[in-house]
């Protein structure tokens, strides 16, 4: 199965459950309109190059697309295309005011020095120029693009246009019209999500330990905030591999080791193990905060985690994820775990559209808010359906866009 066929794997069943007009499920099928552009990229040495981009808008039933953009060897449509897909069903989860849409640049983003990665964002941003606006679609970040390249993308696009149009892009840094939160927004998000399922299903706060595979801005962050909150973090990767610490890695310590190291791999005291033995290790809540299709009908027989919390796009297979339901694993769906980050993309969005800005605590409590909302939903759905966490949370966006469709 493609990614894209992953993504859609539990559609069909769940919208009969749900009555879904098989119309809406028709026009869910396809992505609205595709944006495939070359543009030129001219390196540090002088030497030039063409890259390509894309740009899928899949849903523009509930508002303006929505979501990130990715720098990543493997990008392609079908990549794109579920990730946008999956954008779709996720502002609908959440409940703002967006379809859905995703980005990205196939380029190996380590081998691209970062003036060179601000130039190819600045050739992308002019190249889907007219594709995008602030009610139209709005770009992001997502894999292995950050702040500083929206920031980038908002003043090539204002070039195009001629006047500065914040609002066109989220993510930003708050010199440039971010908000407050927004780096920290899809962790935050997601320990808040996490934190009401525990309490919905009384889990023991002994069980406490954590693994977090993939340390970006998501997992790095989840991981912080998880060992704030007391949790013992066992095992944490990167794409250069993982390490373990039976009796809990100091977070801190590491965070400030990656930095200087540029990966987590060495850090004194932890053992090396590979990206398998990691998802194999026992644990309260497995957080996969990297690539999609990680847990595998290879490896959801092996996995020893209580429950898993989706803090990358489309980290289980859909085989893998009938594994898990039989083997009694929870699994909290990406589309609402990491669903804080759009929806701080959201009040950066508000904010520019009325020139404000709003504080931390205002940004977090709104955060707050909405998950608690989308969280409850969720659970809700998935008690009167009888269905898991991610058919519930499938069945609640199925319907929101099924409704604003009609
Ligand atoms: N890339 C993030 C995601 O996958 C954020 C998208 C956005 O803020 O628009 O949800």
């Amino acid at each position: 199965m493609s990614f894209l066929q992953q993504a859609f794997a539990p559609i069909e069943a769940i919208a009969e459950r749900v009555g879904l007009d098989p119309f809406v499920l028709a026009r869910l099928r396809h992505p609205e309109r595709v944006l495939d552009v070359h543009f030129p990229l001219v390196r540090d040495d002088g030497t030039k190059e063409i890259l390509r981009g894309y740009r899928v808008q899949w849903s523009s039933a509930r508002g303006p697309y929505k979501g990130g953009i990715r720098f990543h060897p493997q990008v392609d449509m079908d990549e794109v295309g579920a990730l946008a897909f999956l954008m779709a069903l996720k502002c609908a989860v959440v409940g703002i005011p967006y379809g859905g849409g995703k980005g990205g640049v196939a380029i190996h983003p380590k081998q691209y020095s970062d003036a060179e990665q601000e130039r190819v964002i600045r050739g992308y941003a002019k190249a889907i120029a007219d594709g995008i606006g602030p009610t139209k679609d709005i770009p992001a970040p997502d894999v292995a693009t950050n702040p500083r390249l929206m920031d980038a993308f908002a003043s090539a696009y204002a070039e195009v246009i001629g006047h500065a149009e914040p609002a066109v892009v989220t993510g930003k840094t708050l010199a440039a019209g971010g908000s407050e939160g927004r780096g920290r927004a899809t962790a935050q998000g997601g320990f808040y999500v996490l934190q009401q399922v525990l309490e919905a299903r009384h889990m023991d706060p002994e069980s406490r330990t954590a693994v977090v595979q993939g340390f970006g801005n998501a997992g790095q962050t989840m991981a912080e905030i998880l060992f704030h909150h007391g949790f013992s973090i066992t095992a944490v990767s990167d794409s250069k591999g993982g390490i373990r610490h039976q009796a809990g890695l100091d977070i801190p310590a590491l965070v400030a080791y990656k930095e200087t190291h540029g990966s987590v791999i060495g850090f004194p005291g932890a053992e090396p193990i590979s990206q398998e033995e990691l998802l194999a290790t026992p644990c309260g809540v497995l957080v996969p905060a990297a690539l999609e299709r990680q847990i595998t009908v290879e490896n959801a027989e092996q996995i020893r985690a209580q429950m898993i919390l989706e803090l990358a796009n489309g980290p289980t297979t859909a085989e893998a994820d009938v594994m898990l339901a039989k083997q009694g694993i929870p699994v909290i769906p990406d589309i609402l775990a990491n669903s804080g980050g759009v929806a701080v993309s959201f009040f950066e969005w508000e904010q520019n559209r009325v020139g404000e800005h709003w504080t931390a605590a205002e940004v977090d409590g709104r955060l707050h808010a909405l998950l608690k909302e989308a969280t409850r939903d969720v659970l809700a759905t998935a008690e009167e359906l009888g269905m898991t966490y991610r058919e519930a949370a499938y069945a609640v966006a199925l319907r929101r866009i099924g409704q604003a469709m009609k």
